[in-house]
């Protein structure tokens, strides 16, 4: 079998991804469809604008999936890291996209503070048990995926939920009592919390575009560790990244004190050594003698 992404850990992540993807891609569209005949069922603004986030839910989902499914792309002449980017970039789209729509959510929650809607609680009910079921379930799927494309799908898809509750609790409410004011009051938090959760992921996103040294390591200790291998004299240069927030990379220039094939093929060894112990996927090293 052609190994298609760096490490075989990777490649089942990504698959495992595009899988859960396109389950909560699936769950969407059906959930879309039920939303689409409800709203002209019981003609209700609320389920019918509810409408339109799914259908952007839903082709969001389709560009997310199509991009992990592409990141599992074996490397190529034109491409040699493949395309496990990919993923790093649906993560940074689905922020984007999210962050957009609940700023929207924030204007036009405030406007509804002042100037009130009357919704239809009984719709809103109904709809809500659907929605926290389906959302619920997408959820499930992808909350413990070990990709940002993933981690960015979980925020959007939580919040759904969150909403969803909210909707459910306050429907109730509304059959009682006439508080129209916590509807856009709870769209309000929920929006905000969105732009925190996946502001979050699109800044972790962009430094692993920037080729930053993943938080988790430490370089100095790193370069400790190499400058302990015998003979290894000086870093001259080092980098250590990461293609996708799972694969590692690292490319240093090593000044070495010997040129005996002995002594070169220990260099070696110690170094293959460091980097299992650090959990790096592809490591190049270059020689300097002195
Ligand atoms: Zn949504």
């Amino acid at each position: 079998m052609v190994k298609e992404c760096t490490t075989e850990k990777s490649q089942n992540y990504h698959k495992q991804a595009s899988s859960n993807i396109s389950i909560t891609l699936l769950l969407s569209f059906l959930f879309n469809i039920l939303v689409i005949f409800g709203g002209l069922y019981t003609n209700s603004i609320a389920i019918v604008s509810d409408a339109i986030h799914d259908m952007a839910d839903t082709f969001c989902l389709l560009i997310s999936w199509i991009l992990e499914k592409a990141s599992l792309k074996g490397k190529n002449d034109k491409y040699t890291y493949g395309y496990q980017r990919l993923s790093i970039l649906s993560a940074i789209i689905t922020s984007v996209f999210v962050i957009g729509a609940s700023l929207l959510v924030v204007y036009e929650s405030l406007t509804r503070i002042f100037s009130v809607v009357s919704p239809d609680p009984e719709g809103m009910f109904f709809f809500a048990i659907l929605g926290i079921i389906f959302k619920g379930i997408s959820v499930y799927k992808v909350y413990n995926g070990q990709t940002y494309n993933e981690k960015a799908i979980s925020f959007h898809l939580l919040g759904d939920v969150f909403r969803w509750l909210a909707i459910l609790i306050l429907s109730i409410i509304l059959m009682f009592y006439n508080i129209p004011i916590l509807d856009p009051l709870i769209s309000l938090v929920i929006a905000i919390w969105l732009i925190y959760a996946l502001g979050k992921t699109l800044i972790e996103s962009f430094r692993i575009l920037l080729q930053k040294v993943p938080d988790e390591y430490d370089l100095r200790k790193l370069k400790e560790d190499i400058l302990k291998i015998d003979n290894v004299s000086e870093i001259l240069d080092i980098h250590l990244w990461s293609l996708d927030g799972i694969d590692l990379i690292l490319t240093c220039k090593l000044k070495v004190n010997s040129n005996k094939k002995e002594d070169i093929t220990k260099i070696r060894d110690d170094l293959s050594k460091l980097s299992l112990d650090y959990d790096i996927s592809e490591e190049t090293v270059e020689f300097i003698f002195d």
